[in-house]
Formats: C-alpha cells, sequence, structure tokens
C-alpha cells in the first residue's frame, strides 16, 4: 500500500486465522454500513464456533515458539508494526471514518494513538526483567520471573477500531501471547486491514488471529470454554463486560476489562475559562461525543457558569456536522441509528425533566446517523444522561457552589474512569483528584489517553490497566521460584 488512496475492495473481508484469509465455516457474511450514508460499504465474514476453535487451534500451535522467541525478535516485529502502520496512515485513517463515521481528523489522531502502541511495546518487550531477593529468614532465595499468561481471547469495541485492538495485540505480543481477535462488527474492516500489517510486518502464523461474527455471545463462550484459553482482555460497555466476566469465572481465567465511563467535567471559578471551553470541546466532542472518556456531565462553579455555557455553547454550534470522510468535517455522524435513538431519547428526557437547550437538540432530518451537537442548561439531577453514558454530541450542564460539593457530585455514579479538573489553584487541583474517584484524572487537560501512561478505571469502569508497562504485566504470570543455593 504505497500511495495514500484507500481502495475499499483491497482490505481482506475473510476469517484471518493461522496466517491464512479464509471463508467461515457456514459461508455466511455480515454487512458493514457507512453510518455517514446509511449504504453498504462490504461484508465481511461471520466466524461459527467451529471457526472459533480453528483459532484456538492455530493460536495454540503458534504458542510455544512465540513464547520462545528472543525478545528482542519480537520487539523488532512491533517496531515493523508501528513502521507499517505509520506508513499507512492516511488509508487507515480513511477506512476508520467510512466505517465508523468519526471525521478524517479524529481518525488520524487514532491511527497515530493506535501505532504507538506498537512501538512503546516493541519497547518494553525488551525489558520485562524479573526481581531475585533473599527471603526474610535468609534461608532461600527468591527468584521471581514473568512469563506469558497463555493464549489471550481479546474483544474491541466500534468506538476506537484501530487503538483498542493495538492497545491490546502489542503488550500481548511484546509479552510472548498467541491470541485471538473479535473486533465489532461495525467495525470489522480496520481490524483485518491491521491484520494484513501485522503479516507484513512478520507475525508468524497463528499469533494473532482475527474473527467477525454476529453470535459475539456463543463464539466468545466457545473460546473461553477452551482449556488452552488463559486471558480474557475485554474493551466495551459494563454489561457486557459483567457478562464475560460471570462466563470467564467457569474457568477461573485471568481477567482485564476496560468499561464504560462517566466522565465528570468540573470547572472552578478560578479556572483559565479559555483553557476550560478548549478542554472542554477535546473532551466531550472527541470522537462525536463516542469514547469512553468523553466529558459526560459538566459541572460548573456558579461564578462562571453563565460565561461557561454561553462560550461552550458558541463553539459547540460553530462545529462542522457531516459526512466524517469530507475534509473540514468536524463531527461526523454516530455509529448507528440506534446510537442516534438513543441519545435523542435521553435529551428529551432531560427537556421534559427542565432542561434549557441552548444549542442543538435533535437529530437533523437527512440521511446519515447524525445527531445536532447540543448543549443542555438547568438539567434536573434525576435526567438519565447524568447517570448513564450518553456516548454522542451532548453536553449537560451542572451548576454547583462549593469544593465538596463538586466532589460529591463527581463521585454520585457507578463509573469512574477519567474526571476532568479545571481550577488555577494547584493545591485544590491535587486536593480534589485525590478525593474524585475515578482510575484517571486529567488536570487542566481535555485528554488523558497516552500509550505510556496505565488507562483504566475503578468501580463499574472495569478492571486492570493498558498502556505502560502495567498493560505488559496484563499478560504475563509472575513464577516465583523458591530455591536455597
Ligand atoms: P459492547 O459492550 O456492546 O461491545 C463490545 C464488544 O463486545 C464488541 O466486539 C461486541 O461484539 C462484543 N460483545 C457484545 N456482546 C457480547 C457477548 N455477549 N459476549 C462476547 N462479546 C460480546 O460495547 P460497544 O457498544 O462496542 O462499545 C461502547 C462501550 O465500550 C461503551 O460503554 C464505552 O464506554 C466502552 N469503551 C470502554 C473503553 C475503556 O477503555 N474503558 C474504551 C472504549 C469503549
Amino acid at each position: 500500500m504505497a500511495s495514500t488512496e484507500l481502495n475499499i475492495a483491497a482490505i481482506p473481508t475473510d476469517l484471518f486465522i493461522g496466517g491464512a484469509w479464509r471463508a467461515s465455516a457456514t459461508g455466511k457474511r455480515i454487512d458493514v454500513i457507512d453510518p455517514a450514508t446509511e449504504s453498504r460499504l462490504a461484508s465481511v465474514a461471520d466466524a461459527s464456533v467451529e471457526d472459533a476453535i480453528q483459532a484456538v487451534d492455530a493460536a495454540d500451535q503458534a504458542a510455544k515458539a512465540w513464547a520462545k522467541t528472543a525478545p528482542r525478535v519480537r520487539s523488532d516485529i512491533l517496531r515493523r508494526c508501528y513502521d507499517l502502520m505509520i506508513r499507512d496512515a492516511e488509508k487507515l485513517a480513511k477506512l476508520i471514518s467510512l466505517e465508523n463515521g468519526k471525521s478524517l481528523t479524529d481518525a488520524k489522531g487514532e491511527i497515530t494513538y493506535a501505532a504507538e502502541f506498537f512501538r512503546w511495546y516493541a519497547e518494553e518487550a525488551v525489558r520485562i526483567n524479573g526481581e531475585i531477593s533473599i527471603a526474610p529468614s535468609g534461608m532461600a532465595r527468591t527468584l521471581v520471573q514473568y512469563q506469558p499468561v497463555g493464549i489471550s481471547l481479546l474483544i474491541t469495541p466500534w468506538n476506537f477500531p484501530a487503538a483498542m485492538a493495538t492497545r491490546k495485540i502489542g503488550p500481548a505480543l511484546a509479552a510472548g501471547c498467541t491470541c485471538i481477535l473479535k473486533p465489532a462488527t461495525e467495525t470489522p474492516l480496520t481490524a483485518y486491514a491491521i491484520a494484513a500489517l501485522l503479516a507484513e510486518a512478520g507475525v508468524p502464523a497463528g499469533v494473532v488471529n482475527v474473527l467477525t461474527t454476529s453470535t459475539a455471545g456463543k463464539v466468545s463462550n466457545a473460546i473461553l470454554e477452551d482449556p488452552r484459553v488463559r486471558k480474557l482482555s475485554f474493551t466495551g460497555s459494563t454489561e457486557v463486560g459483567r457478562i464475560l466476566l460471570r462466563k470467564a469465572a467457569d474457568s477461573v481465567i485471568n481477567c482485564s476489562m476496560e468499561l464504560g465511563g462517566n466522565a465528570p467535567f468540573v470547572v472552578f471559578d478560578d479556572a483559565d475559562m479559555d483553557a476550560a471551553i478548549e478542554g472542554a470541546m477535546i473532551a466531550k466532542m472527541r470522537n462525536g461525543g463516542e469514547a469512553c472518556t468523553a466529558a459526560n456531565r459538566f459541572y460548573v462553579q456558579r461564578g462562571v457558569a453563565a460565561e461557561f455555557s454561553r462560550r461552550l455553547a458558541e463553539r459547540i454550534a460553530a462545529l462542522v456536522v457531516d459526512d466524517g470522510i469530507k475534509p473540514g468535517t468536524q463531527c461526523g455522524p454516530l455509529v448507528n441509528k440506534a446510537a442516534v435513538e438513543k441519545v435523542a431519547s435521553l435529551v428529551d428526557d432531560a427537556v421534559a425533566k427542565g432542561a434549557k437547550v441552548l444549542t442543538g437538540g435533535n437529530a437533523p432530518g437527512r440521511v446519515g446517523y447524525f445527531f445536532q451537537p447540543t448543549v443542555l442548561t438547568d438539567v434536573s439531577p434525576d435526567a438519565d444522561l447524568l447517570g448513564e453514558e450518553i456516548f454522542g454530541p451532548v453536553a449537560p450542564i451542572v451548576v454547583f457552589d462549593t469544593e465538596e460539593q463538586a466532589i460529591e457530585l463527581a463521585n454520585a455514579t457507578e463509573y469512574g474512569l477519567v474526571a476532568y479538573i479545571y481550577t488555577s489553584d494547584l493545591a485544590r487541583g491535587l486536593r480534589v483528584s485525590e478525593m474524585v474517584e475515578s482510575g484517571m484524572i486529567a488536570l487542566n487537560r481535555g485528554l488523558v489517553s497516552d500509550p505510556a501512561a496505565p488507562f483504566g478505571g475503578v468501580k463499574q469502569s472495569g478492571l486492570g490497566r493498558e498502556g505502560a508497562h502495567h498493560g505488559l504485566l496484563e499478560f504475563t504470570e509472575a513464577k516465583y521460584i523458591s530455591t536455597n543455593w
């Protein structure tokens, strides 16, 4: 792929098992829809349980050799994966924009972020160091070694089809694990395009297998029931995460869960208002609001609430909403019709409970799964959108008075993924950061995602961390050898 032109017909659409592309056992296919035009982009193979077991067979056959492959060799392969993703960044971004709907600018940002997981884990692959110590009794030596956890099932969502895959494949490969990736059916083409790049980069056959299916529950159950599989790494909704955790309990499989969020965005009176507006635009509007890290509830201190609301509404009203692939588009469509219906019903519920619409508020009457970027004020505490993920371009604003109240409001959720805090008082910023129940805090910033930092949530937002050295350890088991030499 030397040019930057995307030829969608050249993207593989069959299952990638044991280094080969093959149709599903049943021959069934799944349509992939462009959310901007509602038209069919392609169709991909629909894997059955039989295909899934073949993928486990392939991962199993490759497992011993990959675990024994020298760390430097694994590192070099991962580095080539990074180079190839950067080489094809334009094409991959267009592909993401077409199947997911996000703007080309957001899609390019995602590719840079996604590729970085390969570069980061190429560097980590040669630094999986163990530990050695003398037992407190002085009677033994303790050696700790980090070994690959084993065959891993990786399940990813549609909102970051490249980054959620590389954030798992990178550390799995660095640690010496083979894997089966099951991407979301809404955005399978990006996963297959990445699989083709991995093969080109020299990832051996069977080390990464990719399968798409319309029967995710059945297929993943069959994989999780196979005793050769030792790890589940899931990114998606809390609801599906709970189902999978219950299933994984049957075989006591090592689980990492990156689940839903309900991020508070807290603006104190003393905040730098330009920075807060800029940060709010990123935290709310990146990916059109379809991010687990999206600011879901804006809590603004009374002294600046009117100014913040007016300025945010002006910026949001000026966004160019159009087909994501068109140059200049700032907000593309949502992923599908159900997403538009959900966002519309949340806005209707808030308005029925007294919210005022400063801008937007509706789905525009046009082809494609669009929703107008929206700002709501006077949102009632019992409005549903304060309690659940909106996953759309809607910013509900609530006024608060004191620091204690801001902390209480921020924590009034079952989720705990990320929280945004704006204040020019560093002591207050750190104090509030410590009190907010969240895996990640963005202090005077609108973005936390960074491959070199541990990404993850507390409460119902998940278990474990991705990125940094923490993400690598999720794909290892600590083995302790006790000896009295
Ligand atoms: P989802 O839970 O519906 O689906 C996620 C994946 O799970 C998809 O591949 C889907 O096909 C699969 N799946 C669905 N039902 C399954 C089942 N019974 N068994 C096995 N697999 C099943 O989520 P989504 O709508 O694709 O993504 C949006 C959600 O993902 C949001 O809740 C968002 O917050 C979350 N998310 C979290 C993070 C994070 O890092 N914490 C990142 C991105 C998205």
